[in-house]
């Protein structure tokens, strides 16, 4: 093999496609220290892709040096590998970028009198010139795999290529506020960050302004590991998890367990099948964690993995339920009529300001009202008291407040008064949360108890079903319920959970085997919350089913204590708030426009 096509062979982990040069030129440059980093490409970066930052800069001397295979200035022993500070390491990208491309490399340091400049061209490395160049580095690469043709055939369209720059670069850009981005195709800047460490407005650039406004701020610290970012609110999801980005000490991870942590922390507040967006910033103390398994970067492996999870779904968990309103009924929903109280100007519902104001109240620490008039003139928000709902005191964030009942309507409806206006309650969604909290809680204590039944109830099932119950039977044994077979396709139901103890044993059973077949091979404890989440509605309160006031003031109470009162296991909200506020403008009362 000649080292012309090692070093090609070499190249192809570091350098894939257009965006993955993008990622190791922008790396250096924020290595360097840059403050302004200006990425231009043509041809969806198969022709040009050039980056000028205003780092550092690399002294004429070492040019040559940067670009041979293993020369890097950022370790200088091998103990530096456990505790690696930037985001190269391995020496590998300049050297790898200018074997597959024609590359010219032109930098100035503060200190010398003029720049250098320095040309490879498919491995082969020219010689260092003098030159003119402000301070800092321009990289540009120019006809990417000229002299692989097989690579170039494995590059995606100019629409695939350029959106995954697009990509890297906003990533790139919300992980680093204080840094000036730009990406510009012919002249047109596609993305322009200020620099100004405000995250909100490039997340704007991510996800668009909407999205944007409504995504929550997660911030949580505890024993040097550092939890920043935004995920989105439970109403607001996707059917992947594409959108979901994790940045492990500045650096971009496309595949890692904590992904797993996000997603258990939304656990039962989503519907199945959908998925959060999620911009998170972990830091962790750079000796905790293993960069180097991976050639090109993009996974880590953590000393002590579930410190990081738990903490991470922790952290997530929190931001949340602080943020999970009970739904606010917009005048439009409720009678029909778009024209009553327009919301805001550009017509978001109020729960997203509510949510918004909640978020800046809480990071602004001791009521700082900046941020939140800031917020309302962003968004043309008149300051009217519709932004302060009563249910967004920080001590009762994730709860719901003390409730006093009413009554039972149309057999299917709580009616409860609140400190802030009226609460309509949905009994079924919110006995399924109140059983699913039980059950959960005495699950996780191993301990469900279970109560025999004094006639065993005789269950027939589909023989497909039978099948599979049969090989669930041991495991429905740690949920309270003693099943045995009866026969080929019949099974005998001898207890069942306590907590369960009024329902009828065969509807128990049949919600136990339903929908297996769909679970895509989840994790045991997700199959467990399923399970618990199906049993739970199916053995819930019905609509239509009428309550005695004992019954309607004891499932109050229990909702009233559970962590997550608002949603139900499968995230549809369990109750509807009418605010005074509401009240008083529907009847003319305040602030009619
Ligand atoms: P690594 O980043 O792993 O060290 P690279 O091949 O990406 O390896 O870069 C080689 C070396 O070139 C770096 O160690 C650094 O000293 C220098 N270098 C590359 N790009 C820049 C830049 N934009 N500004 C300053 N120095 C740079
Ligand atoms: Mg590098």
């Amino acid at each position: 093999m000649s080292p012309e096509v090692a070093s090609q062979i070499a190249a192809g982990e570091v350098v894939e496609r257009p965006a993955s040069v993008v990622k190791e030129l922008l790396e250096n440059a924020l290595d360097a220290g840059a403050k302004t980093v200006t990425v231009e490409i043509a041809a969806a970066g198969r022709t040009l892709i050039r980056t000028a930052d205003d780092g550092a800069g690399i002294p004429a001397d070492e040019l040559a040096l940067a670009v041979e295979r293993h020369a890097t200035s950022k370790l200088v022993s091998a103990d530096d590998l456990f505790k690696i500070a930037t985001l190269g390491f391995r020496g590998e990208a300049l050297a790898s970028i200018g074997s597959v491309s024609r590359m010219t490399l032109t930098s100035r340091t503060p200190d010398a009198p003029a720049g250098a400049r320095l040309r490879v061209e498919g491995g082969t490395i020219g010689k260092v010139e003098k030159i003119g160049a402000p301070v800092g580095t321009v990289v540009s690469m120019e006809d990417l795999f000229y002299n692989v043709p097989a690579r170039l055939k494995f590059l995606k369209q100019d629409m695939t290529e350029r959106r995954a720059i697009d990509a890297l670069l906003t990533r790139y850009a919300l992980a680093y506020p204080h840094v000036r981005f730009k990406l510009t195709e012919g002249g047109t800047a596609s993305l322009q960050t200020a620099g100004d460490g405000d995250r909100r407005a490039i997340l704007a650039a991510l996800y668009g302004v909407d999205v944007a406004r409504q995504m929550l701020e997660v911030l949580s610290e505890e024993d040097g590991l550092k939890l920043t970012g935004f995920i989105s609110p439970v109403a607001l999801t996707r059917s992947n998890r594409k959108e979901i980005t994790f940045f492990i000490n500045g650096r971009w991870v496309q595949d890692t367990p904590l992904s797993a942590a996000l997603l258990q922390a939304y656990h039962t507040l989503l519907m199945v099948g959908r998925y959060p967006l999620a911009a998170i910033f972990l830091e962790v103390p750079p000796e905790e964690v293993d960069v180097n398994v991976h050639p090109a970067k993009a996974e880590v492996r953590f000393r002590n993995p579930d410190k990081v999870f738990s903490f991470v779904q922790r952290g997530v968990r929190r931001a949340i339920l602080a943020f999970t309103p009970v739904p606010q009924v917009a005048p439009q929903n409720l009678w029909g009529r778009s024209d009553v109280r327009p919301q805001t100007t550009d017509g978001r519902p109020q729960v997203d300001a509510a949510w918004i104001l909640a978020h800046d109240e809480r990071s602004a620490g001791s009521g700082q009202p900046s941020a939140v008039n800031g917020m309302e003139a962003e968004s043309g928000q008149p300051s009217s008291a519709n932004l302060q709902p009563a249910n967004f005191q920080p001590e009762t964030i994730g709860q719901v407040p003390l409730l006093r009942l009413i009554g039972q309507i149309g057999a299917t409806y709580l009616v409860a008064e609140g400190p802030d206006g009226l609460y309509l309650i949905d009994q079924h969604a919110a006995h399924e949360r109140v059983l699913f909290e039980k059950l959960m809680a005495q699950h996780e204590q191993k301990k469900i108890p279970s109560q025999a039944l004094l006639t065993p109830a005789v269950v027939e099932l589909q023989p497909a079903s039978a099948r599979l119950l049969n090989e669930q039977l041991p495991f429905l044994e740690h949920f309270g319920f003693h099943v045995e077979p009866f026969g080929s396709s019949a099974f005998q139901v001898r207890a069942m959970p306590s907590l369960f103890v009024n329902s009828d044993p065969a509807a128990a059973l049949r919600a136990l085997v339903e929908d297996f077949e769909e679970d895509e091979t989840p994790l045991q404890n997700e199959i467990e919350a399923k399970i618990a989440g199906r049993v739970c509605k199916r053995l819930a309160v019905k609509a239509g089913q009428v309550l005695s006031p004992e019954e309607q003031r004891a499932l109050l109470s229990d909702l009233e204590a559970c962590a997550s009162p608002r949603t139900c296991p499968h995230g549809r909200p369990t109750m509807i708030h009418l605010s005074v506020d509401l009240l008083e403008r529907q009847f003319g009362r305040k602030g009619a426009k």
